[in-house]
This record gives C-alpha cells, sequence and structure tokens, in this order.
C-alpha cells in the first residue's frame, strides 16, 4: 500500500482533525510515494525503534507519542548523541504519530484501560465540545432506505454506543426545474410537487466529507437540497478521560493491587489512603491532572493519572476523591499494542503490522 493511502486510511480510522494544535500528529517524516509492505506500532520513537525497524525490512513507524514538537527548530545528529528523527530519515523510514487521536475515541487508551481495570458502564470523563454536524437532506421517498443506508455505513448515525440512529418525516417539497435540466421526478419548465422524506442523520466533523459524499452517490436528484448544522452539544463520542464503575464496591487497597499488577508497576503514589471501599473510578492515561476536576464534580472514589505533582497531592487531601499516580508510562502502557490492533484493522492484512519490543520506561531507576 502506497503511504498516501495508508495516511488516508489512519486518518479515516482515528480523529486527527479533533486533536489540538499544539499537539504534532499526522506524518512526520515521509515519502507519499513510498510503498508500505510493514509497519511497526510503537510507544515512541526512538533509536531502538529505527534499529528494529531497518533490521525487519520496515519503512514505516507508527508511534503514540509525537517525536516532533512544533517548537523544534532543527534536528542535528552525531555517533554519540543519534537524533531518531535524523536517522529515520536517512534510513527512509517514514514516521507518523497519533498521540491525542488515540486518547479521545471511545476504542482509545482510556476506554481500554478501563476495561482493564475492570471498569463497566464507562463513559467519556470529558466529552469534547462542538464535533458533531447535523445534516438534514430531502430524498424522495422511494430513496430514502438507500441514502439513510450510505450515510450509515460511511460512519453517520453514531452517538455514543448507539449506531444506525436517525430522524425521518414526511413532507411534501416543490421545485421548478429549468432549462436543460433531467429531474428525477417532473419535467423542465413544469413546477413540480413530490413526496420526500426530511432526513436527519449526525456525523462527526472528521468524517462529514466522506458521507455527504456517499449521501450524494446514493441520492437521485440531480441537484440535492442539503443541509449541515454545526452542533453545540458534548460529543457522545470523543473526549478526554474516561470514568465507570467496578462490579461491586471493593477495599482501596484490593483495587490498588489490581492496578499495579495490570500497569505493572511497583507503587502508586496517592494522596491519602482512606479505609473505606471504592466503587466509582475515573482515570486519564498520561499527564491527566486537568481533568481531576471532573472525577471529583462526578463523584469519583479514586481518579488514575501520572505525572501528579506535589501541590496537586496536598490539595486533593482535603477531597473525598483518591488522586493517583500509576505514573504516566504505566498508564500508557497498553498504548503501542492497541494502536497495533487498530493499525491491523485498519490496513485489513494489506500492511503487516508488528509491535515494537523496545522497552520505553523514559527514567531510570537506581
Ligand atoms: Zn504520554
Amino acid at each position: 500500500m502506497k503511504l498516501v493511502e495508508v495516511v488516508k486510511k489512519i486518518k479515516e480510522t482515528l480523529p486527527l482533525e479533533l486533536v489540538a494544535d499544539q499537539d504534532n500528529v499526522g506524518l512526520i517524516i515521509g515519502d507519499y510515494d513510498d510503498e508500505c509492505g510493514t509497519t511497526i506500532a510503537a510507544y515512541e520513537l526512538n533509536n531502538g525503534v529505527i534499529e528494529e525497524a531497518v533490521g525487519s525490512g520496515s519503512n514505516l513507524v507508527v508511534t503514540y507519542h509525537t517525536p516532533l514538537y512544533r517548537t523544534t527548530k532543527s534536528f542535528t545528529s552525531s555517533r554519540l548523541r543519534p537524533d531518531p528523527l535524523f536517522t529515520a530519515a536517512r534510513s527512509r523510514i517514514n514516521v507518523f504519530a497519533v498521540h491525542t487521536a488515540l486518547d479521545i475515541p471511545m476504542n482509545g487508551l482510556n476506554f481500554d484501560l478501563a476495561a482493564r481495570l475492570g471498569l463497566k458502564n464507562v463513559e467519556m470523563l470529558s466529552p469534547l465540545p462542538a464535533t458533531l454536524n447535523k445534516i438534514v437532506v430531502f430524498v424522495p421517498l422511494d430513496h430514502l432506505e438507500k441514502v439513510r443506508a450510505a450515510m450509515w455505513r460511511n460512519g453517520a448515525g453514531k452517538i455514543g454506543k448507539y449506531a444506525d440512529c436517525s430522524f425521518a418525516v414526511e413532507g411534501e417539497g416543490s421545485f421548478l426545474p429549468g432549462e436543460g435540466s433531467s429531474p428525477y421526478i417532473g419535467s423542465p419548465g413544469k413546477p413540480e410537487q413530490a413526496s420526500e422524506s426530511r432526513l436527519e442523520v449526525v456525523a462527526e466533523k472528521a468524517i462529514l466529507g466522506q458521507v455527504i459524499e456517499a449521501m450524494l452517490k446514493a441520492h437521485p436528484y440531480e441537484e440535492v437540497a442539503y443541509d449541515i448544522y454545526p452542533l453545540q452539544n458534548d460529543s457522545p463520542n470523543y473526549g478526554f478521560g474516561a470514568i465507570g464503575e467496578l462490579a461491586e464496591a471493593q477495599e482501596v487497597t484490593r483495587f490498588l493491587d489490581r492496578v499495579k499488577k495490570v500497569l505493572v508497576i511497583p507503587s502508586i503514589r496517592l494522596s491519602h489512603l482512606p479505609d473505606s471501599k471504592v466503587r466509582k473510578v475515573a482515570l486519564c492515561a498520561g499527564s491527566g491532572m486537568p481533568f481531576f476536576k471532573y472525577a471529583v464534580r462526578d463523584g469519583a472514589d479514586i481518579f488514575i493519572t501520572g505525572d501528579v505533582k506535589h501541590h496537586d497531592f496536598r490539595e486533593a487531601r482535603s477531597g473525598r476523591t483518591i488522586l493517583a499516580d500509576a505514573t504516566h508510562r504505566g498508564t500508557e502502557r497498553f498504548a503501542a499494542e492497541l494502536l497495533q490492533g487498530i493499525l491491523k484493522r485498519t490496513f485489513e492484512d494489506r500492511v503487516v503490522v508488528n509491535l515494537s519490543k523496545q522497552e520505553h520506561d523514559t527514567a531510570v531507576n537506581y
């Protein structure tokens, strides 16, 4: 598969358009004409990952963390301090980063972590605002099913855990076909009235183009009347963090033991360790402190994230919600594995997706 197609496929699968400007995601290094047969899914780019790629004959690495921030003005390299991006470019390795595009979907990093920790009834902790559009299209009755199905097939009509959502009501459309037109109903120069359905379907902004294209293709009219309304609703499909419940309340220490085991970390730092039980659990992988306030608002018994600072712990001590630092890397431990699974489904055997074997702990313990 050509890299240009690989990029298109990833963008259709993960919501790169919804990622904040300061998060540098997408194709970081790449030659769109390259043929990609094998790729490596990795937590982040380092020289070991580049060696893996070269050694396995792969010319594409898809990373979770972005290896290039917008503030980077240059990248240079030497034998003593080899720069992974420089080496990748020299070795003709293409690099694509997904970062928060992997965090925010319902099948993303936070919902994956919630499932691994045994949470049920999981919802977005902080939904993104205004990611949806409403498409309203006027369809002759005999084409309602065809048009609606085409929009659904292209990803429209998804509201949280529900798919194929729509609303339709019958009415009367009127039009006067102009000279040179070839109307589906009526004839040029003759005023026409037709029974039509007003079909309403929501679609995420990220897939609007493909939904409109499919709708127009399935619609029999020469000139299709349709409206696109941006919605202010919180997104039911994308957001930061996750909140859910354990099947039953359990001792804090028992739950923390499970977290340590799942995330393979020796310890967890806590704001306080009350002698109580936990049931409602909120989390945000990586550096999730900006979302702690939503965990408190929603009455979570515990909030799990990484990169918690001294003063964050101090402030949290006076509250009910336990603030838990399970480390940045620990909470993102399964990022590459999740990415591999998503890419495998996306490429459907057309590109082999291997998982990087590199260990990625940034700091060294002594
Ligand atoms: Zn991270």
